[in-house]
């Protein structure tokens, strides 16, 4: 085949994916190839054909990120993000998978898994000695919703004969946008049972205040965009806003962690705010759960 006629086959499949693109959705007419867009349709389409079989290969793995208690400086827990590890060895992010499981339902397969995976984890230390940390696992929007997802969760509990409090359920804000009343309502049924509820990235989108007001949450996780703002903020509005909910926070018992600590400057900021915890690269990037037991609970809860 000469070069000539391989450019245009190329082309061509190229014409033909912009046409696709554009016969998804009636308001462009005008439709342009573009290479990341193409990745993107790749990717989108790899996940999707391959999810069921990656959770029974076992290809998501559990990771775990240390959380450190500013007042003591040591690891008082984790929180598990999942990584799709794929057999070549290529690692697949979070970003890159969840939203999509989330459209097609699977997420309520991998939320499951991800928690068994972290109370097996807990079970091995609990069991070789060691004194666990909690560990905050991430919900996904729909999955708290489900039918029935209380009693799952707390099956799962009972079959490893561990106690629920070691597990903190990470939501988000925007769960409680449409009908407060009826998140309140799944979160009751949770905490009667013994789980802990953190609100995600507090601060990265329609914030209200009210959210903490009127949600029952044990923690808020404050986004890392408030950090980066009280950084590039002269003036320090954005400090005595962070310095509010902090405050807020406390009067209402709610425990602040916060997220996306990068430089010593950072931690040094949160603890003169008067946070209680902090999590970010600064202390620890998210490892395997295997090397999270070697480096931190083996090592008895210390940073180094
Ligand atoms: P998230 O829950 O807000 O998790 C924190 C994200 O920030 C993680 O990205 C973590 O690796 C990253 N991070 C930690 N420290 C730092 C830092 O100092 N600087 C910066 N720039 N980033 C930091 P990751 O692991 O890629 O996860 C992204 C999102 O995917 C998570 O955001 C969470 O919403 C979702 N996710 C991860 N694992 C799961 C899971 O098992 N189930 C569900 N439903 N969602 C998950
Ligand atoms: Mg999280
Ligand atoms: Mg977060």
């Amino acid at each position: 085949k000469s070069e000539t006629v391989y450019e245009v086959d190329q082309m061509l499949t190229h014409v033909m994916f912009a046409l696709d693109k554009a016969r998804e959705t009636h308001q462009n007419n005008v439709w342009f190839f573009d290479s990341k867009l193409h990745e993107k349709e790749l990717m989108n389409n790899y996940v999707d054909s391959h999810m069921y079989q990656a959770l029974e290969d076992k290809e998501f793995r559990l990771f775990l990120q240390p959380q450190i208690d500013l007042a003591t400086g040591k690891v008082c827990g984790a929180e598990a993000l999942v990584r799709w590890i794929k057999k070549d060895g290529k690692i697949i992010y979070p970003d890159q998978f969840i939203p999509l499981f989330e459209e097609n339902g699977f997420c309520k397969f991998l939320d499951i898994y991800i928690v068994d995976r972290v109370f097996s984890f807990i079970r091995g230390w609990i069991n070789r000695g060691y004194e666990p940390v909690p560990v905050s696992v991430n919900q996904s929007k729909t999955v708290i919703f489900e039918h029935n997802f209380t009693r799952k969760l707390y099956t799962i509990v009972i079959s490893w004969g561990i106690s629920p409090e070691l597990i903190t359920l990470e939501i988000l804000e925007g769960m409680a946008l449409k009908n407060p009343n009826d998140l309140n309502r799944k979160i009751s049924m949770l905490k009667e049972k013994g789980f802990r509820i953190a609100m995600d990235d507090f601060g990265s989108g329609y914030s209200s205040l009210n959210t903490l007001g009127q949600i029952q949450i044990d923690e808020l996780k404050l986004d890392r965009g408030f950090l980066r703002d009280v950084a590039a903020d002269k003036n320090k509005k954005s400090w005595i806003i962070m310095e509010q909910i902090t405050e807020m926070a406390k009067k209402l018992h709610i425990k602040t962690v916060v997220e996306g600590v990068e430089t010593g400057e950072n931690d040094r900021m949160i603890r003169e705010l008067g946070c209680d915890c902090g999590q970010g690269y600064y202390y620890g990037k998210p490892v395997s759960a295997e090397e999270f037991t070697e480096k931190y609970i083996i090592g008895g809860h210390e940073l180094n």
